[in-house]
């Protein structure tokens, strides 16, 4: 009954302790810190500049060391993206699941470091994908975390908490 978060190429630990605590809190499960992948070559795509978030998540399923887990959330520092969209903030299969941080961060905008909102970002994209894990669907309540989100605006409209319909019993 756990969930086992995984560094993919270069994380900040700091970044990793930080949504270990938060998930720990938002899912109430045992949240573990495991063994990182090295950074995904295979998944780059040079044209885009960006990273195949499909390709990740196979990688991910292929691990046999990640097979005695319930839900593997992988974190990221490069951009990430499916073909038909100039990006995603993560992606989601049904027992593992990835998050990018690149543009959760106001630097990435040109905006000011703002640690705090960075965070609950890091920690709306993570619930969300592991609703997707856990069997949820998107949800048409723009507060829900639940919510899709293509835009930073919408991610910090939403905020990381499930709403009444969503939220797992
Ligand atoms: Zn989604
Ligand atoms: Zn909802």
């Amino acid at each position: 009954m756990e969930i086992l978060l995984i560094a993919i190429g270069e994380v900040e630990i700091k970044v990793i302790e930080m949504l270990k605590y938060d998930l720990n809190k938002a899912f109430g499960k045992q949240v573990l810190v495991g063994k990182g992948m090295p950074r995904p070559d295979y998944a780059f795509n040079k044209k885009r500049n960006q990273y195949l978030s499909t390709a990740i998540l196979k990688a991910m399923m292929e691990k046999k060391e990640y097979g005695i887990y319930e839900k593997i959330l992988g974190i990221i520092d490069y951009d990430l993206y499916v073909p038909k969209l100039n990006f995603v903030f993560g992606e989601a299969g049904q027992r593992v699941a990835i998050i990018s941080l690149t543009r959760l961060r106001n630097e990435f905008y040109n905006l000011p470091k703002d640690q705090t909102l960075f965070r609950k970002r890091v920690l709306t994209e993570a619930v969300h994908e592991l609703g997707h894990t856990y069997g949820l669907v998107h949800c048409r309540n723009p507060h829900c975390v639940m919510f899709f989100s293509n835009s930073l605006i919408d991610t910090d409209m939403k905020g990381p908490n499930f709403c009444q319909k969503c939220k797992p019993r």
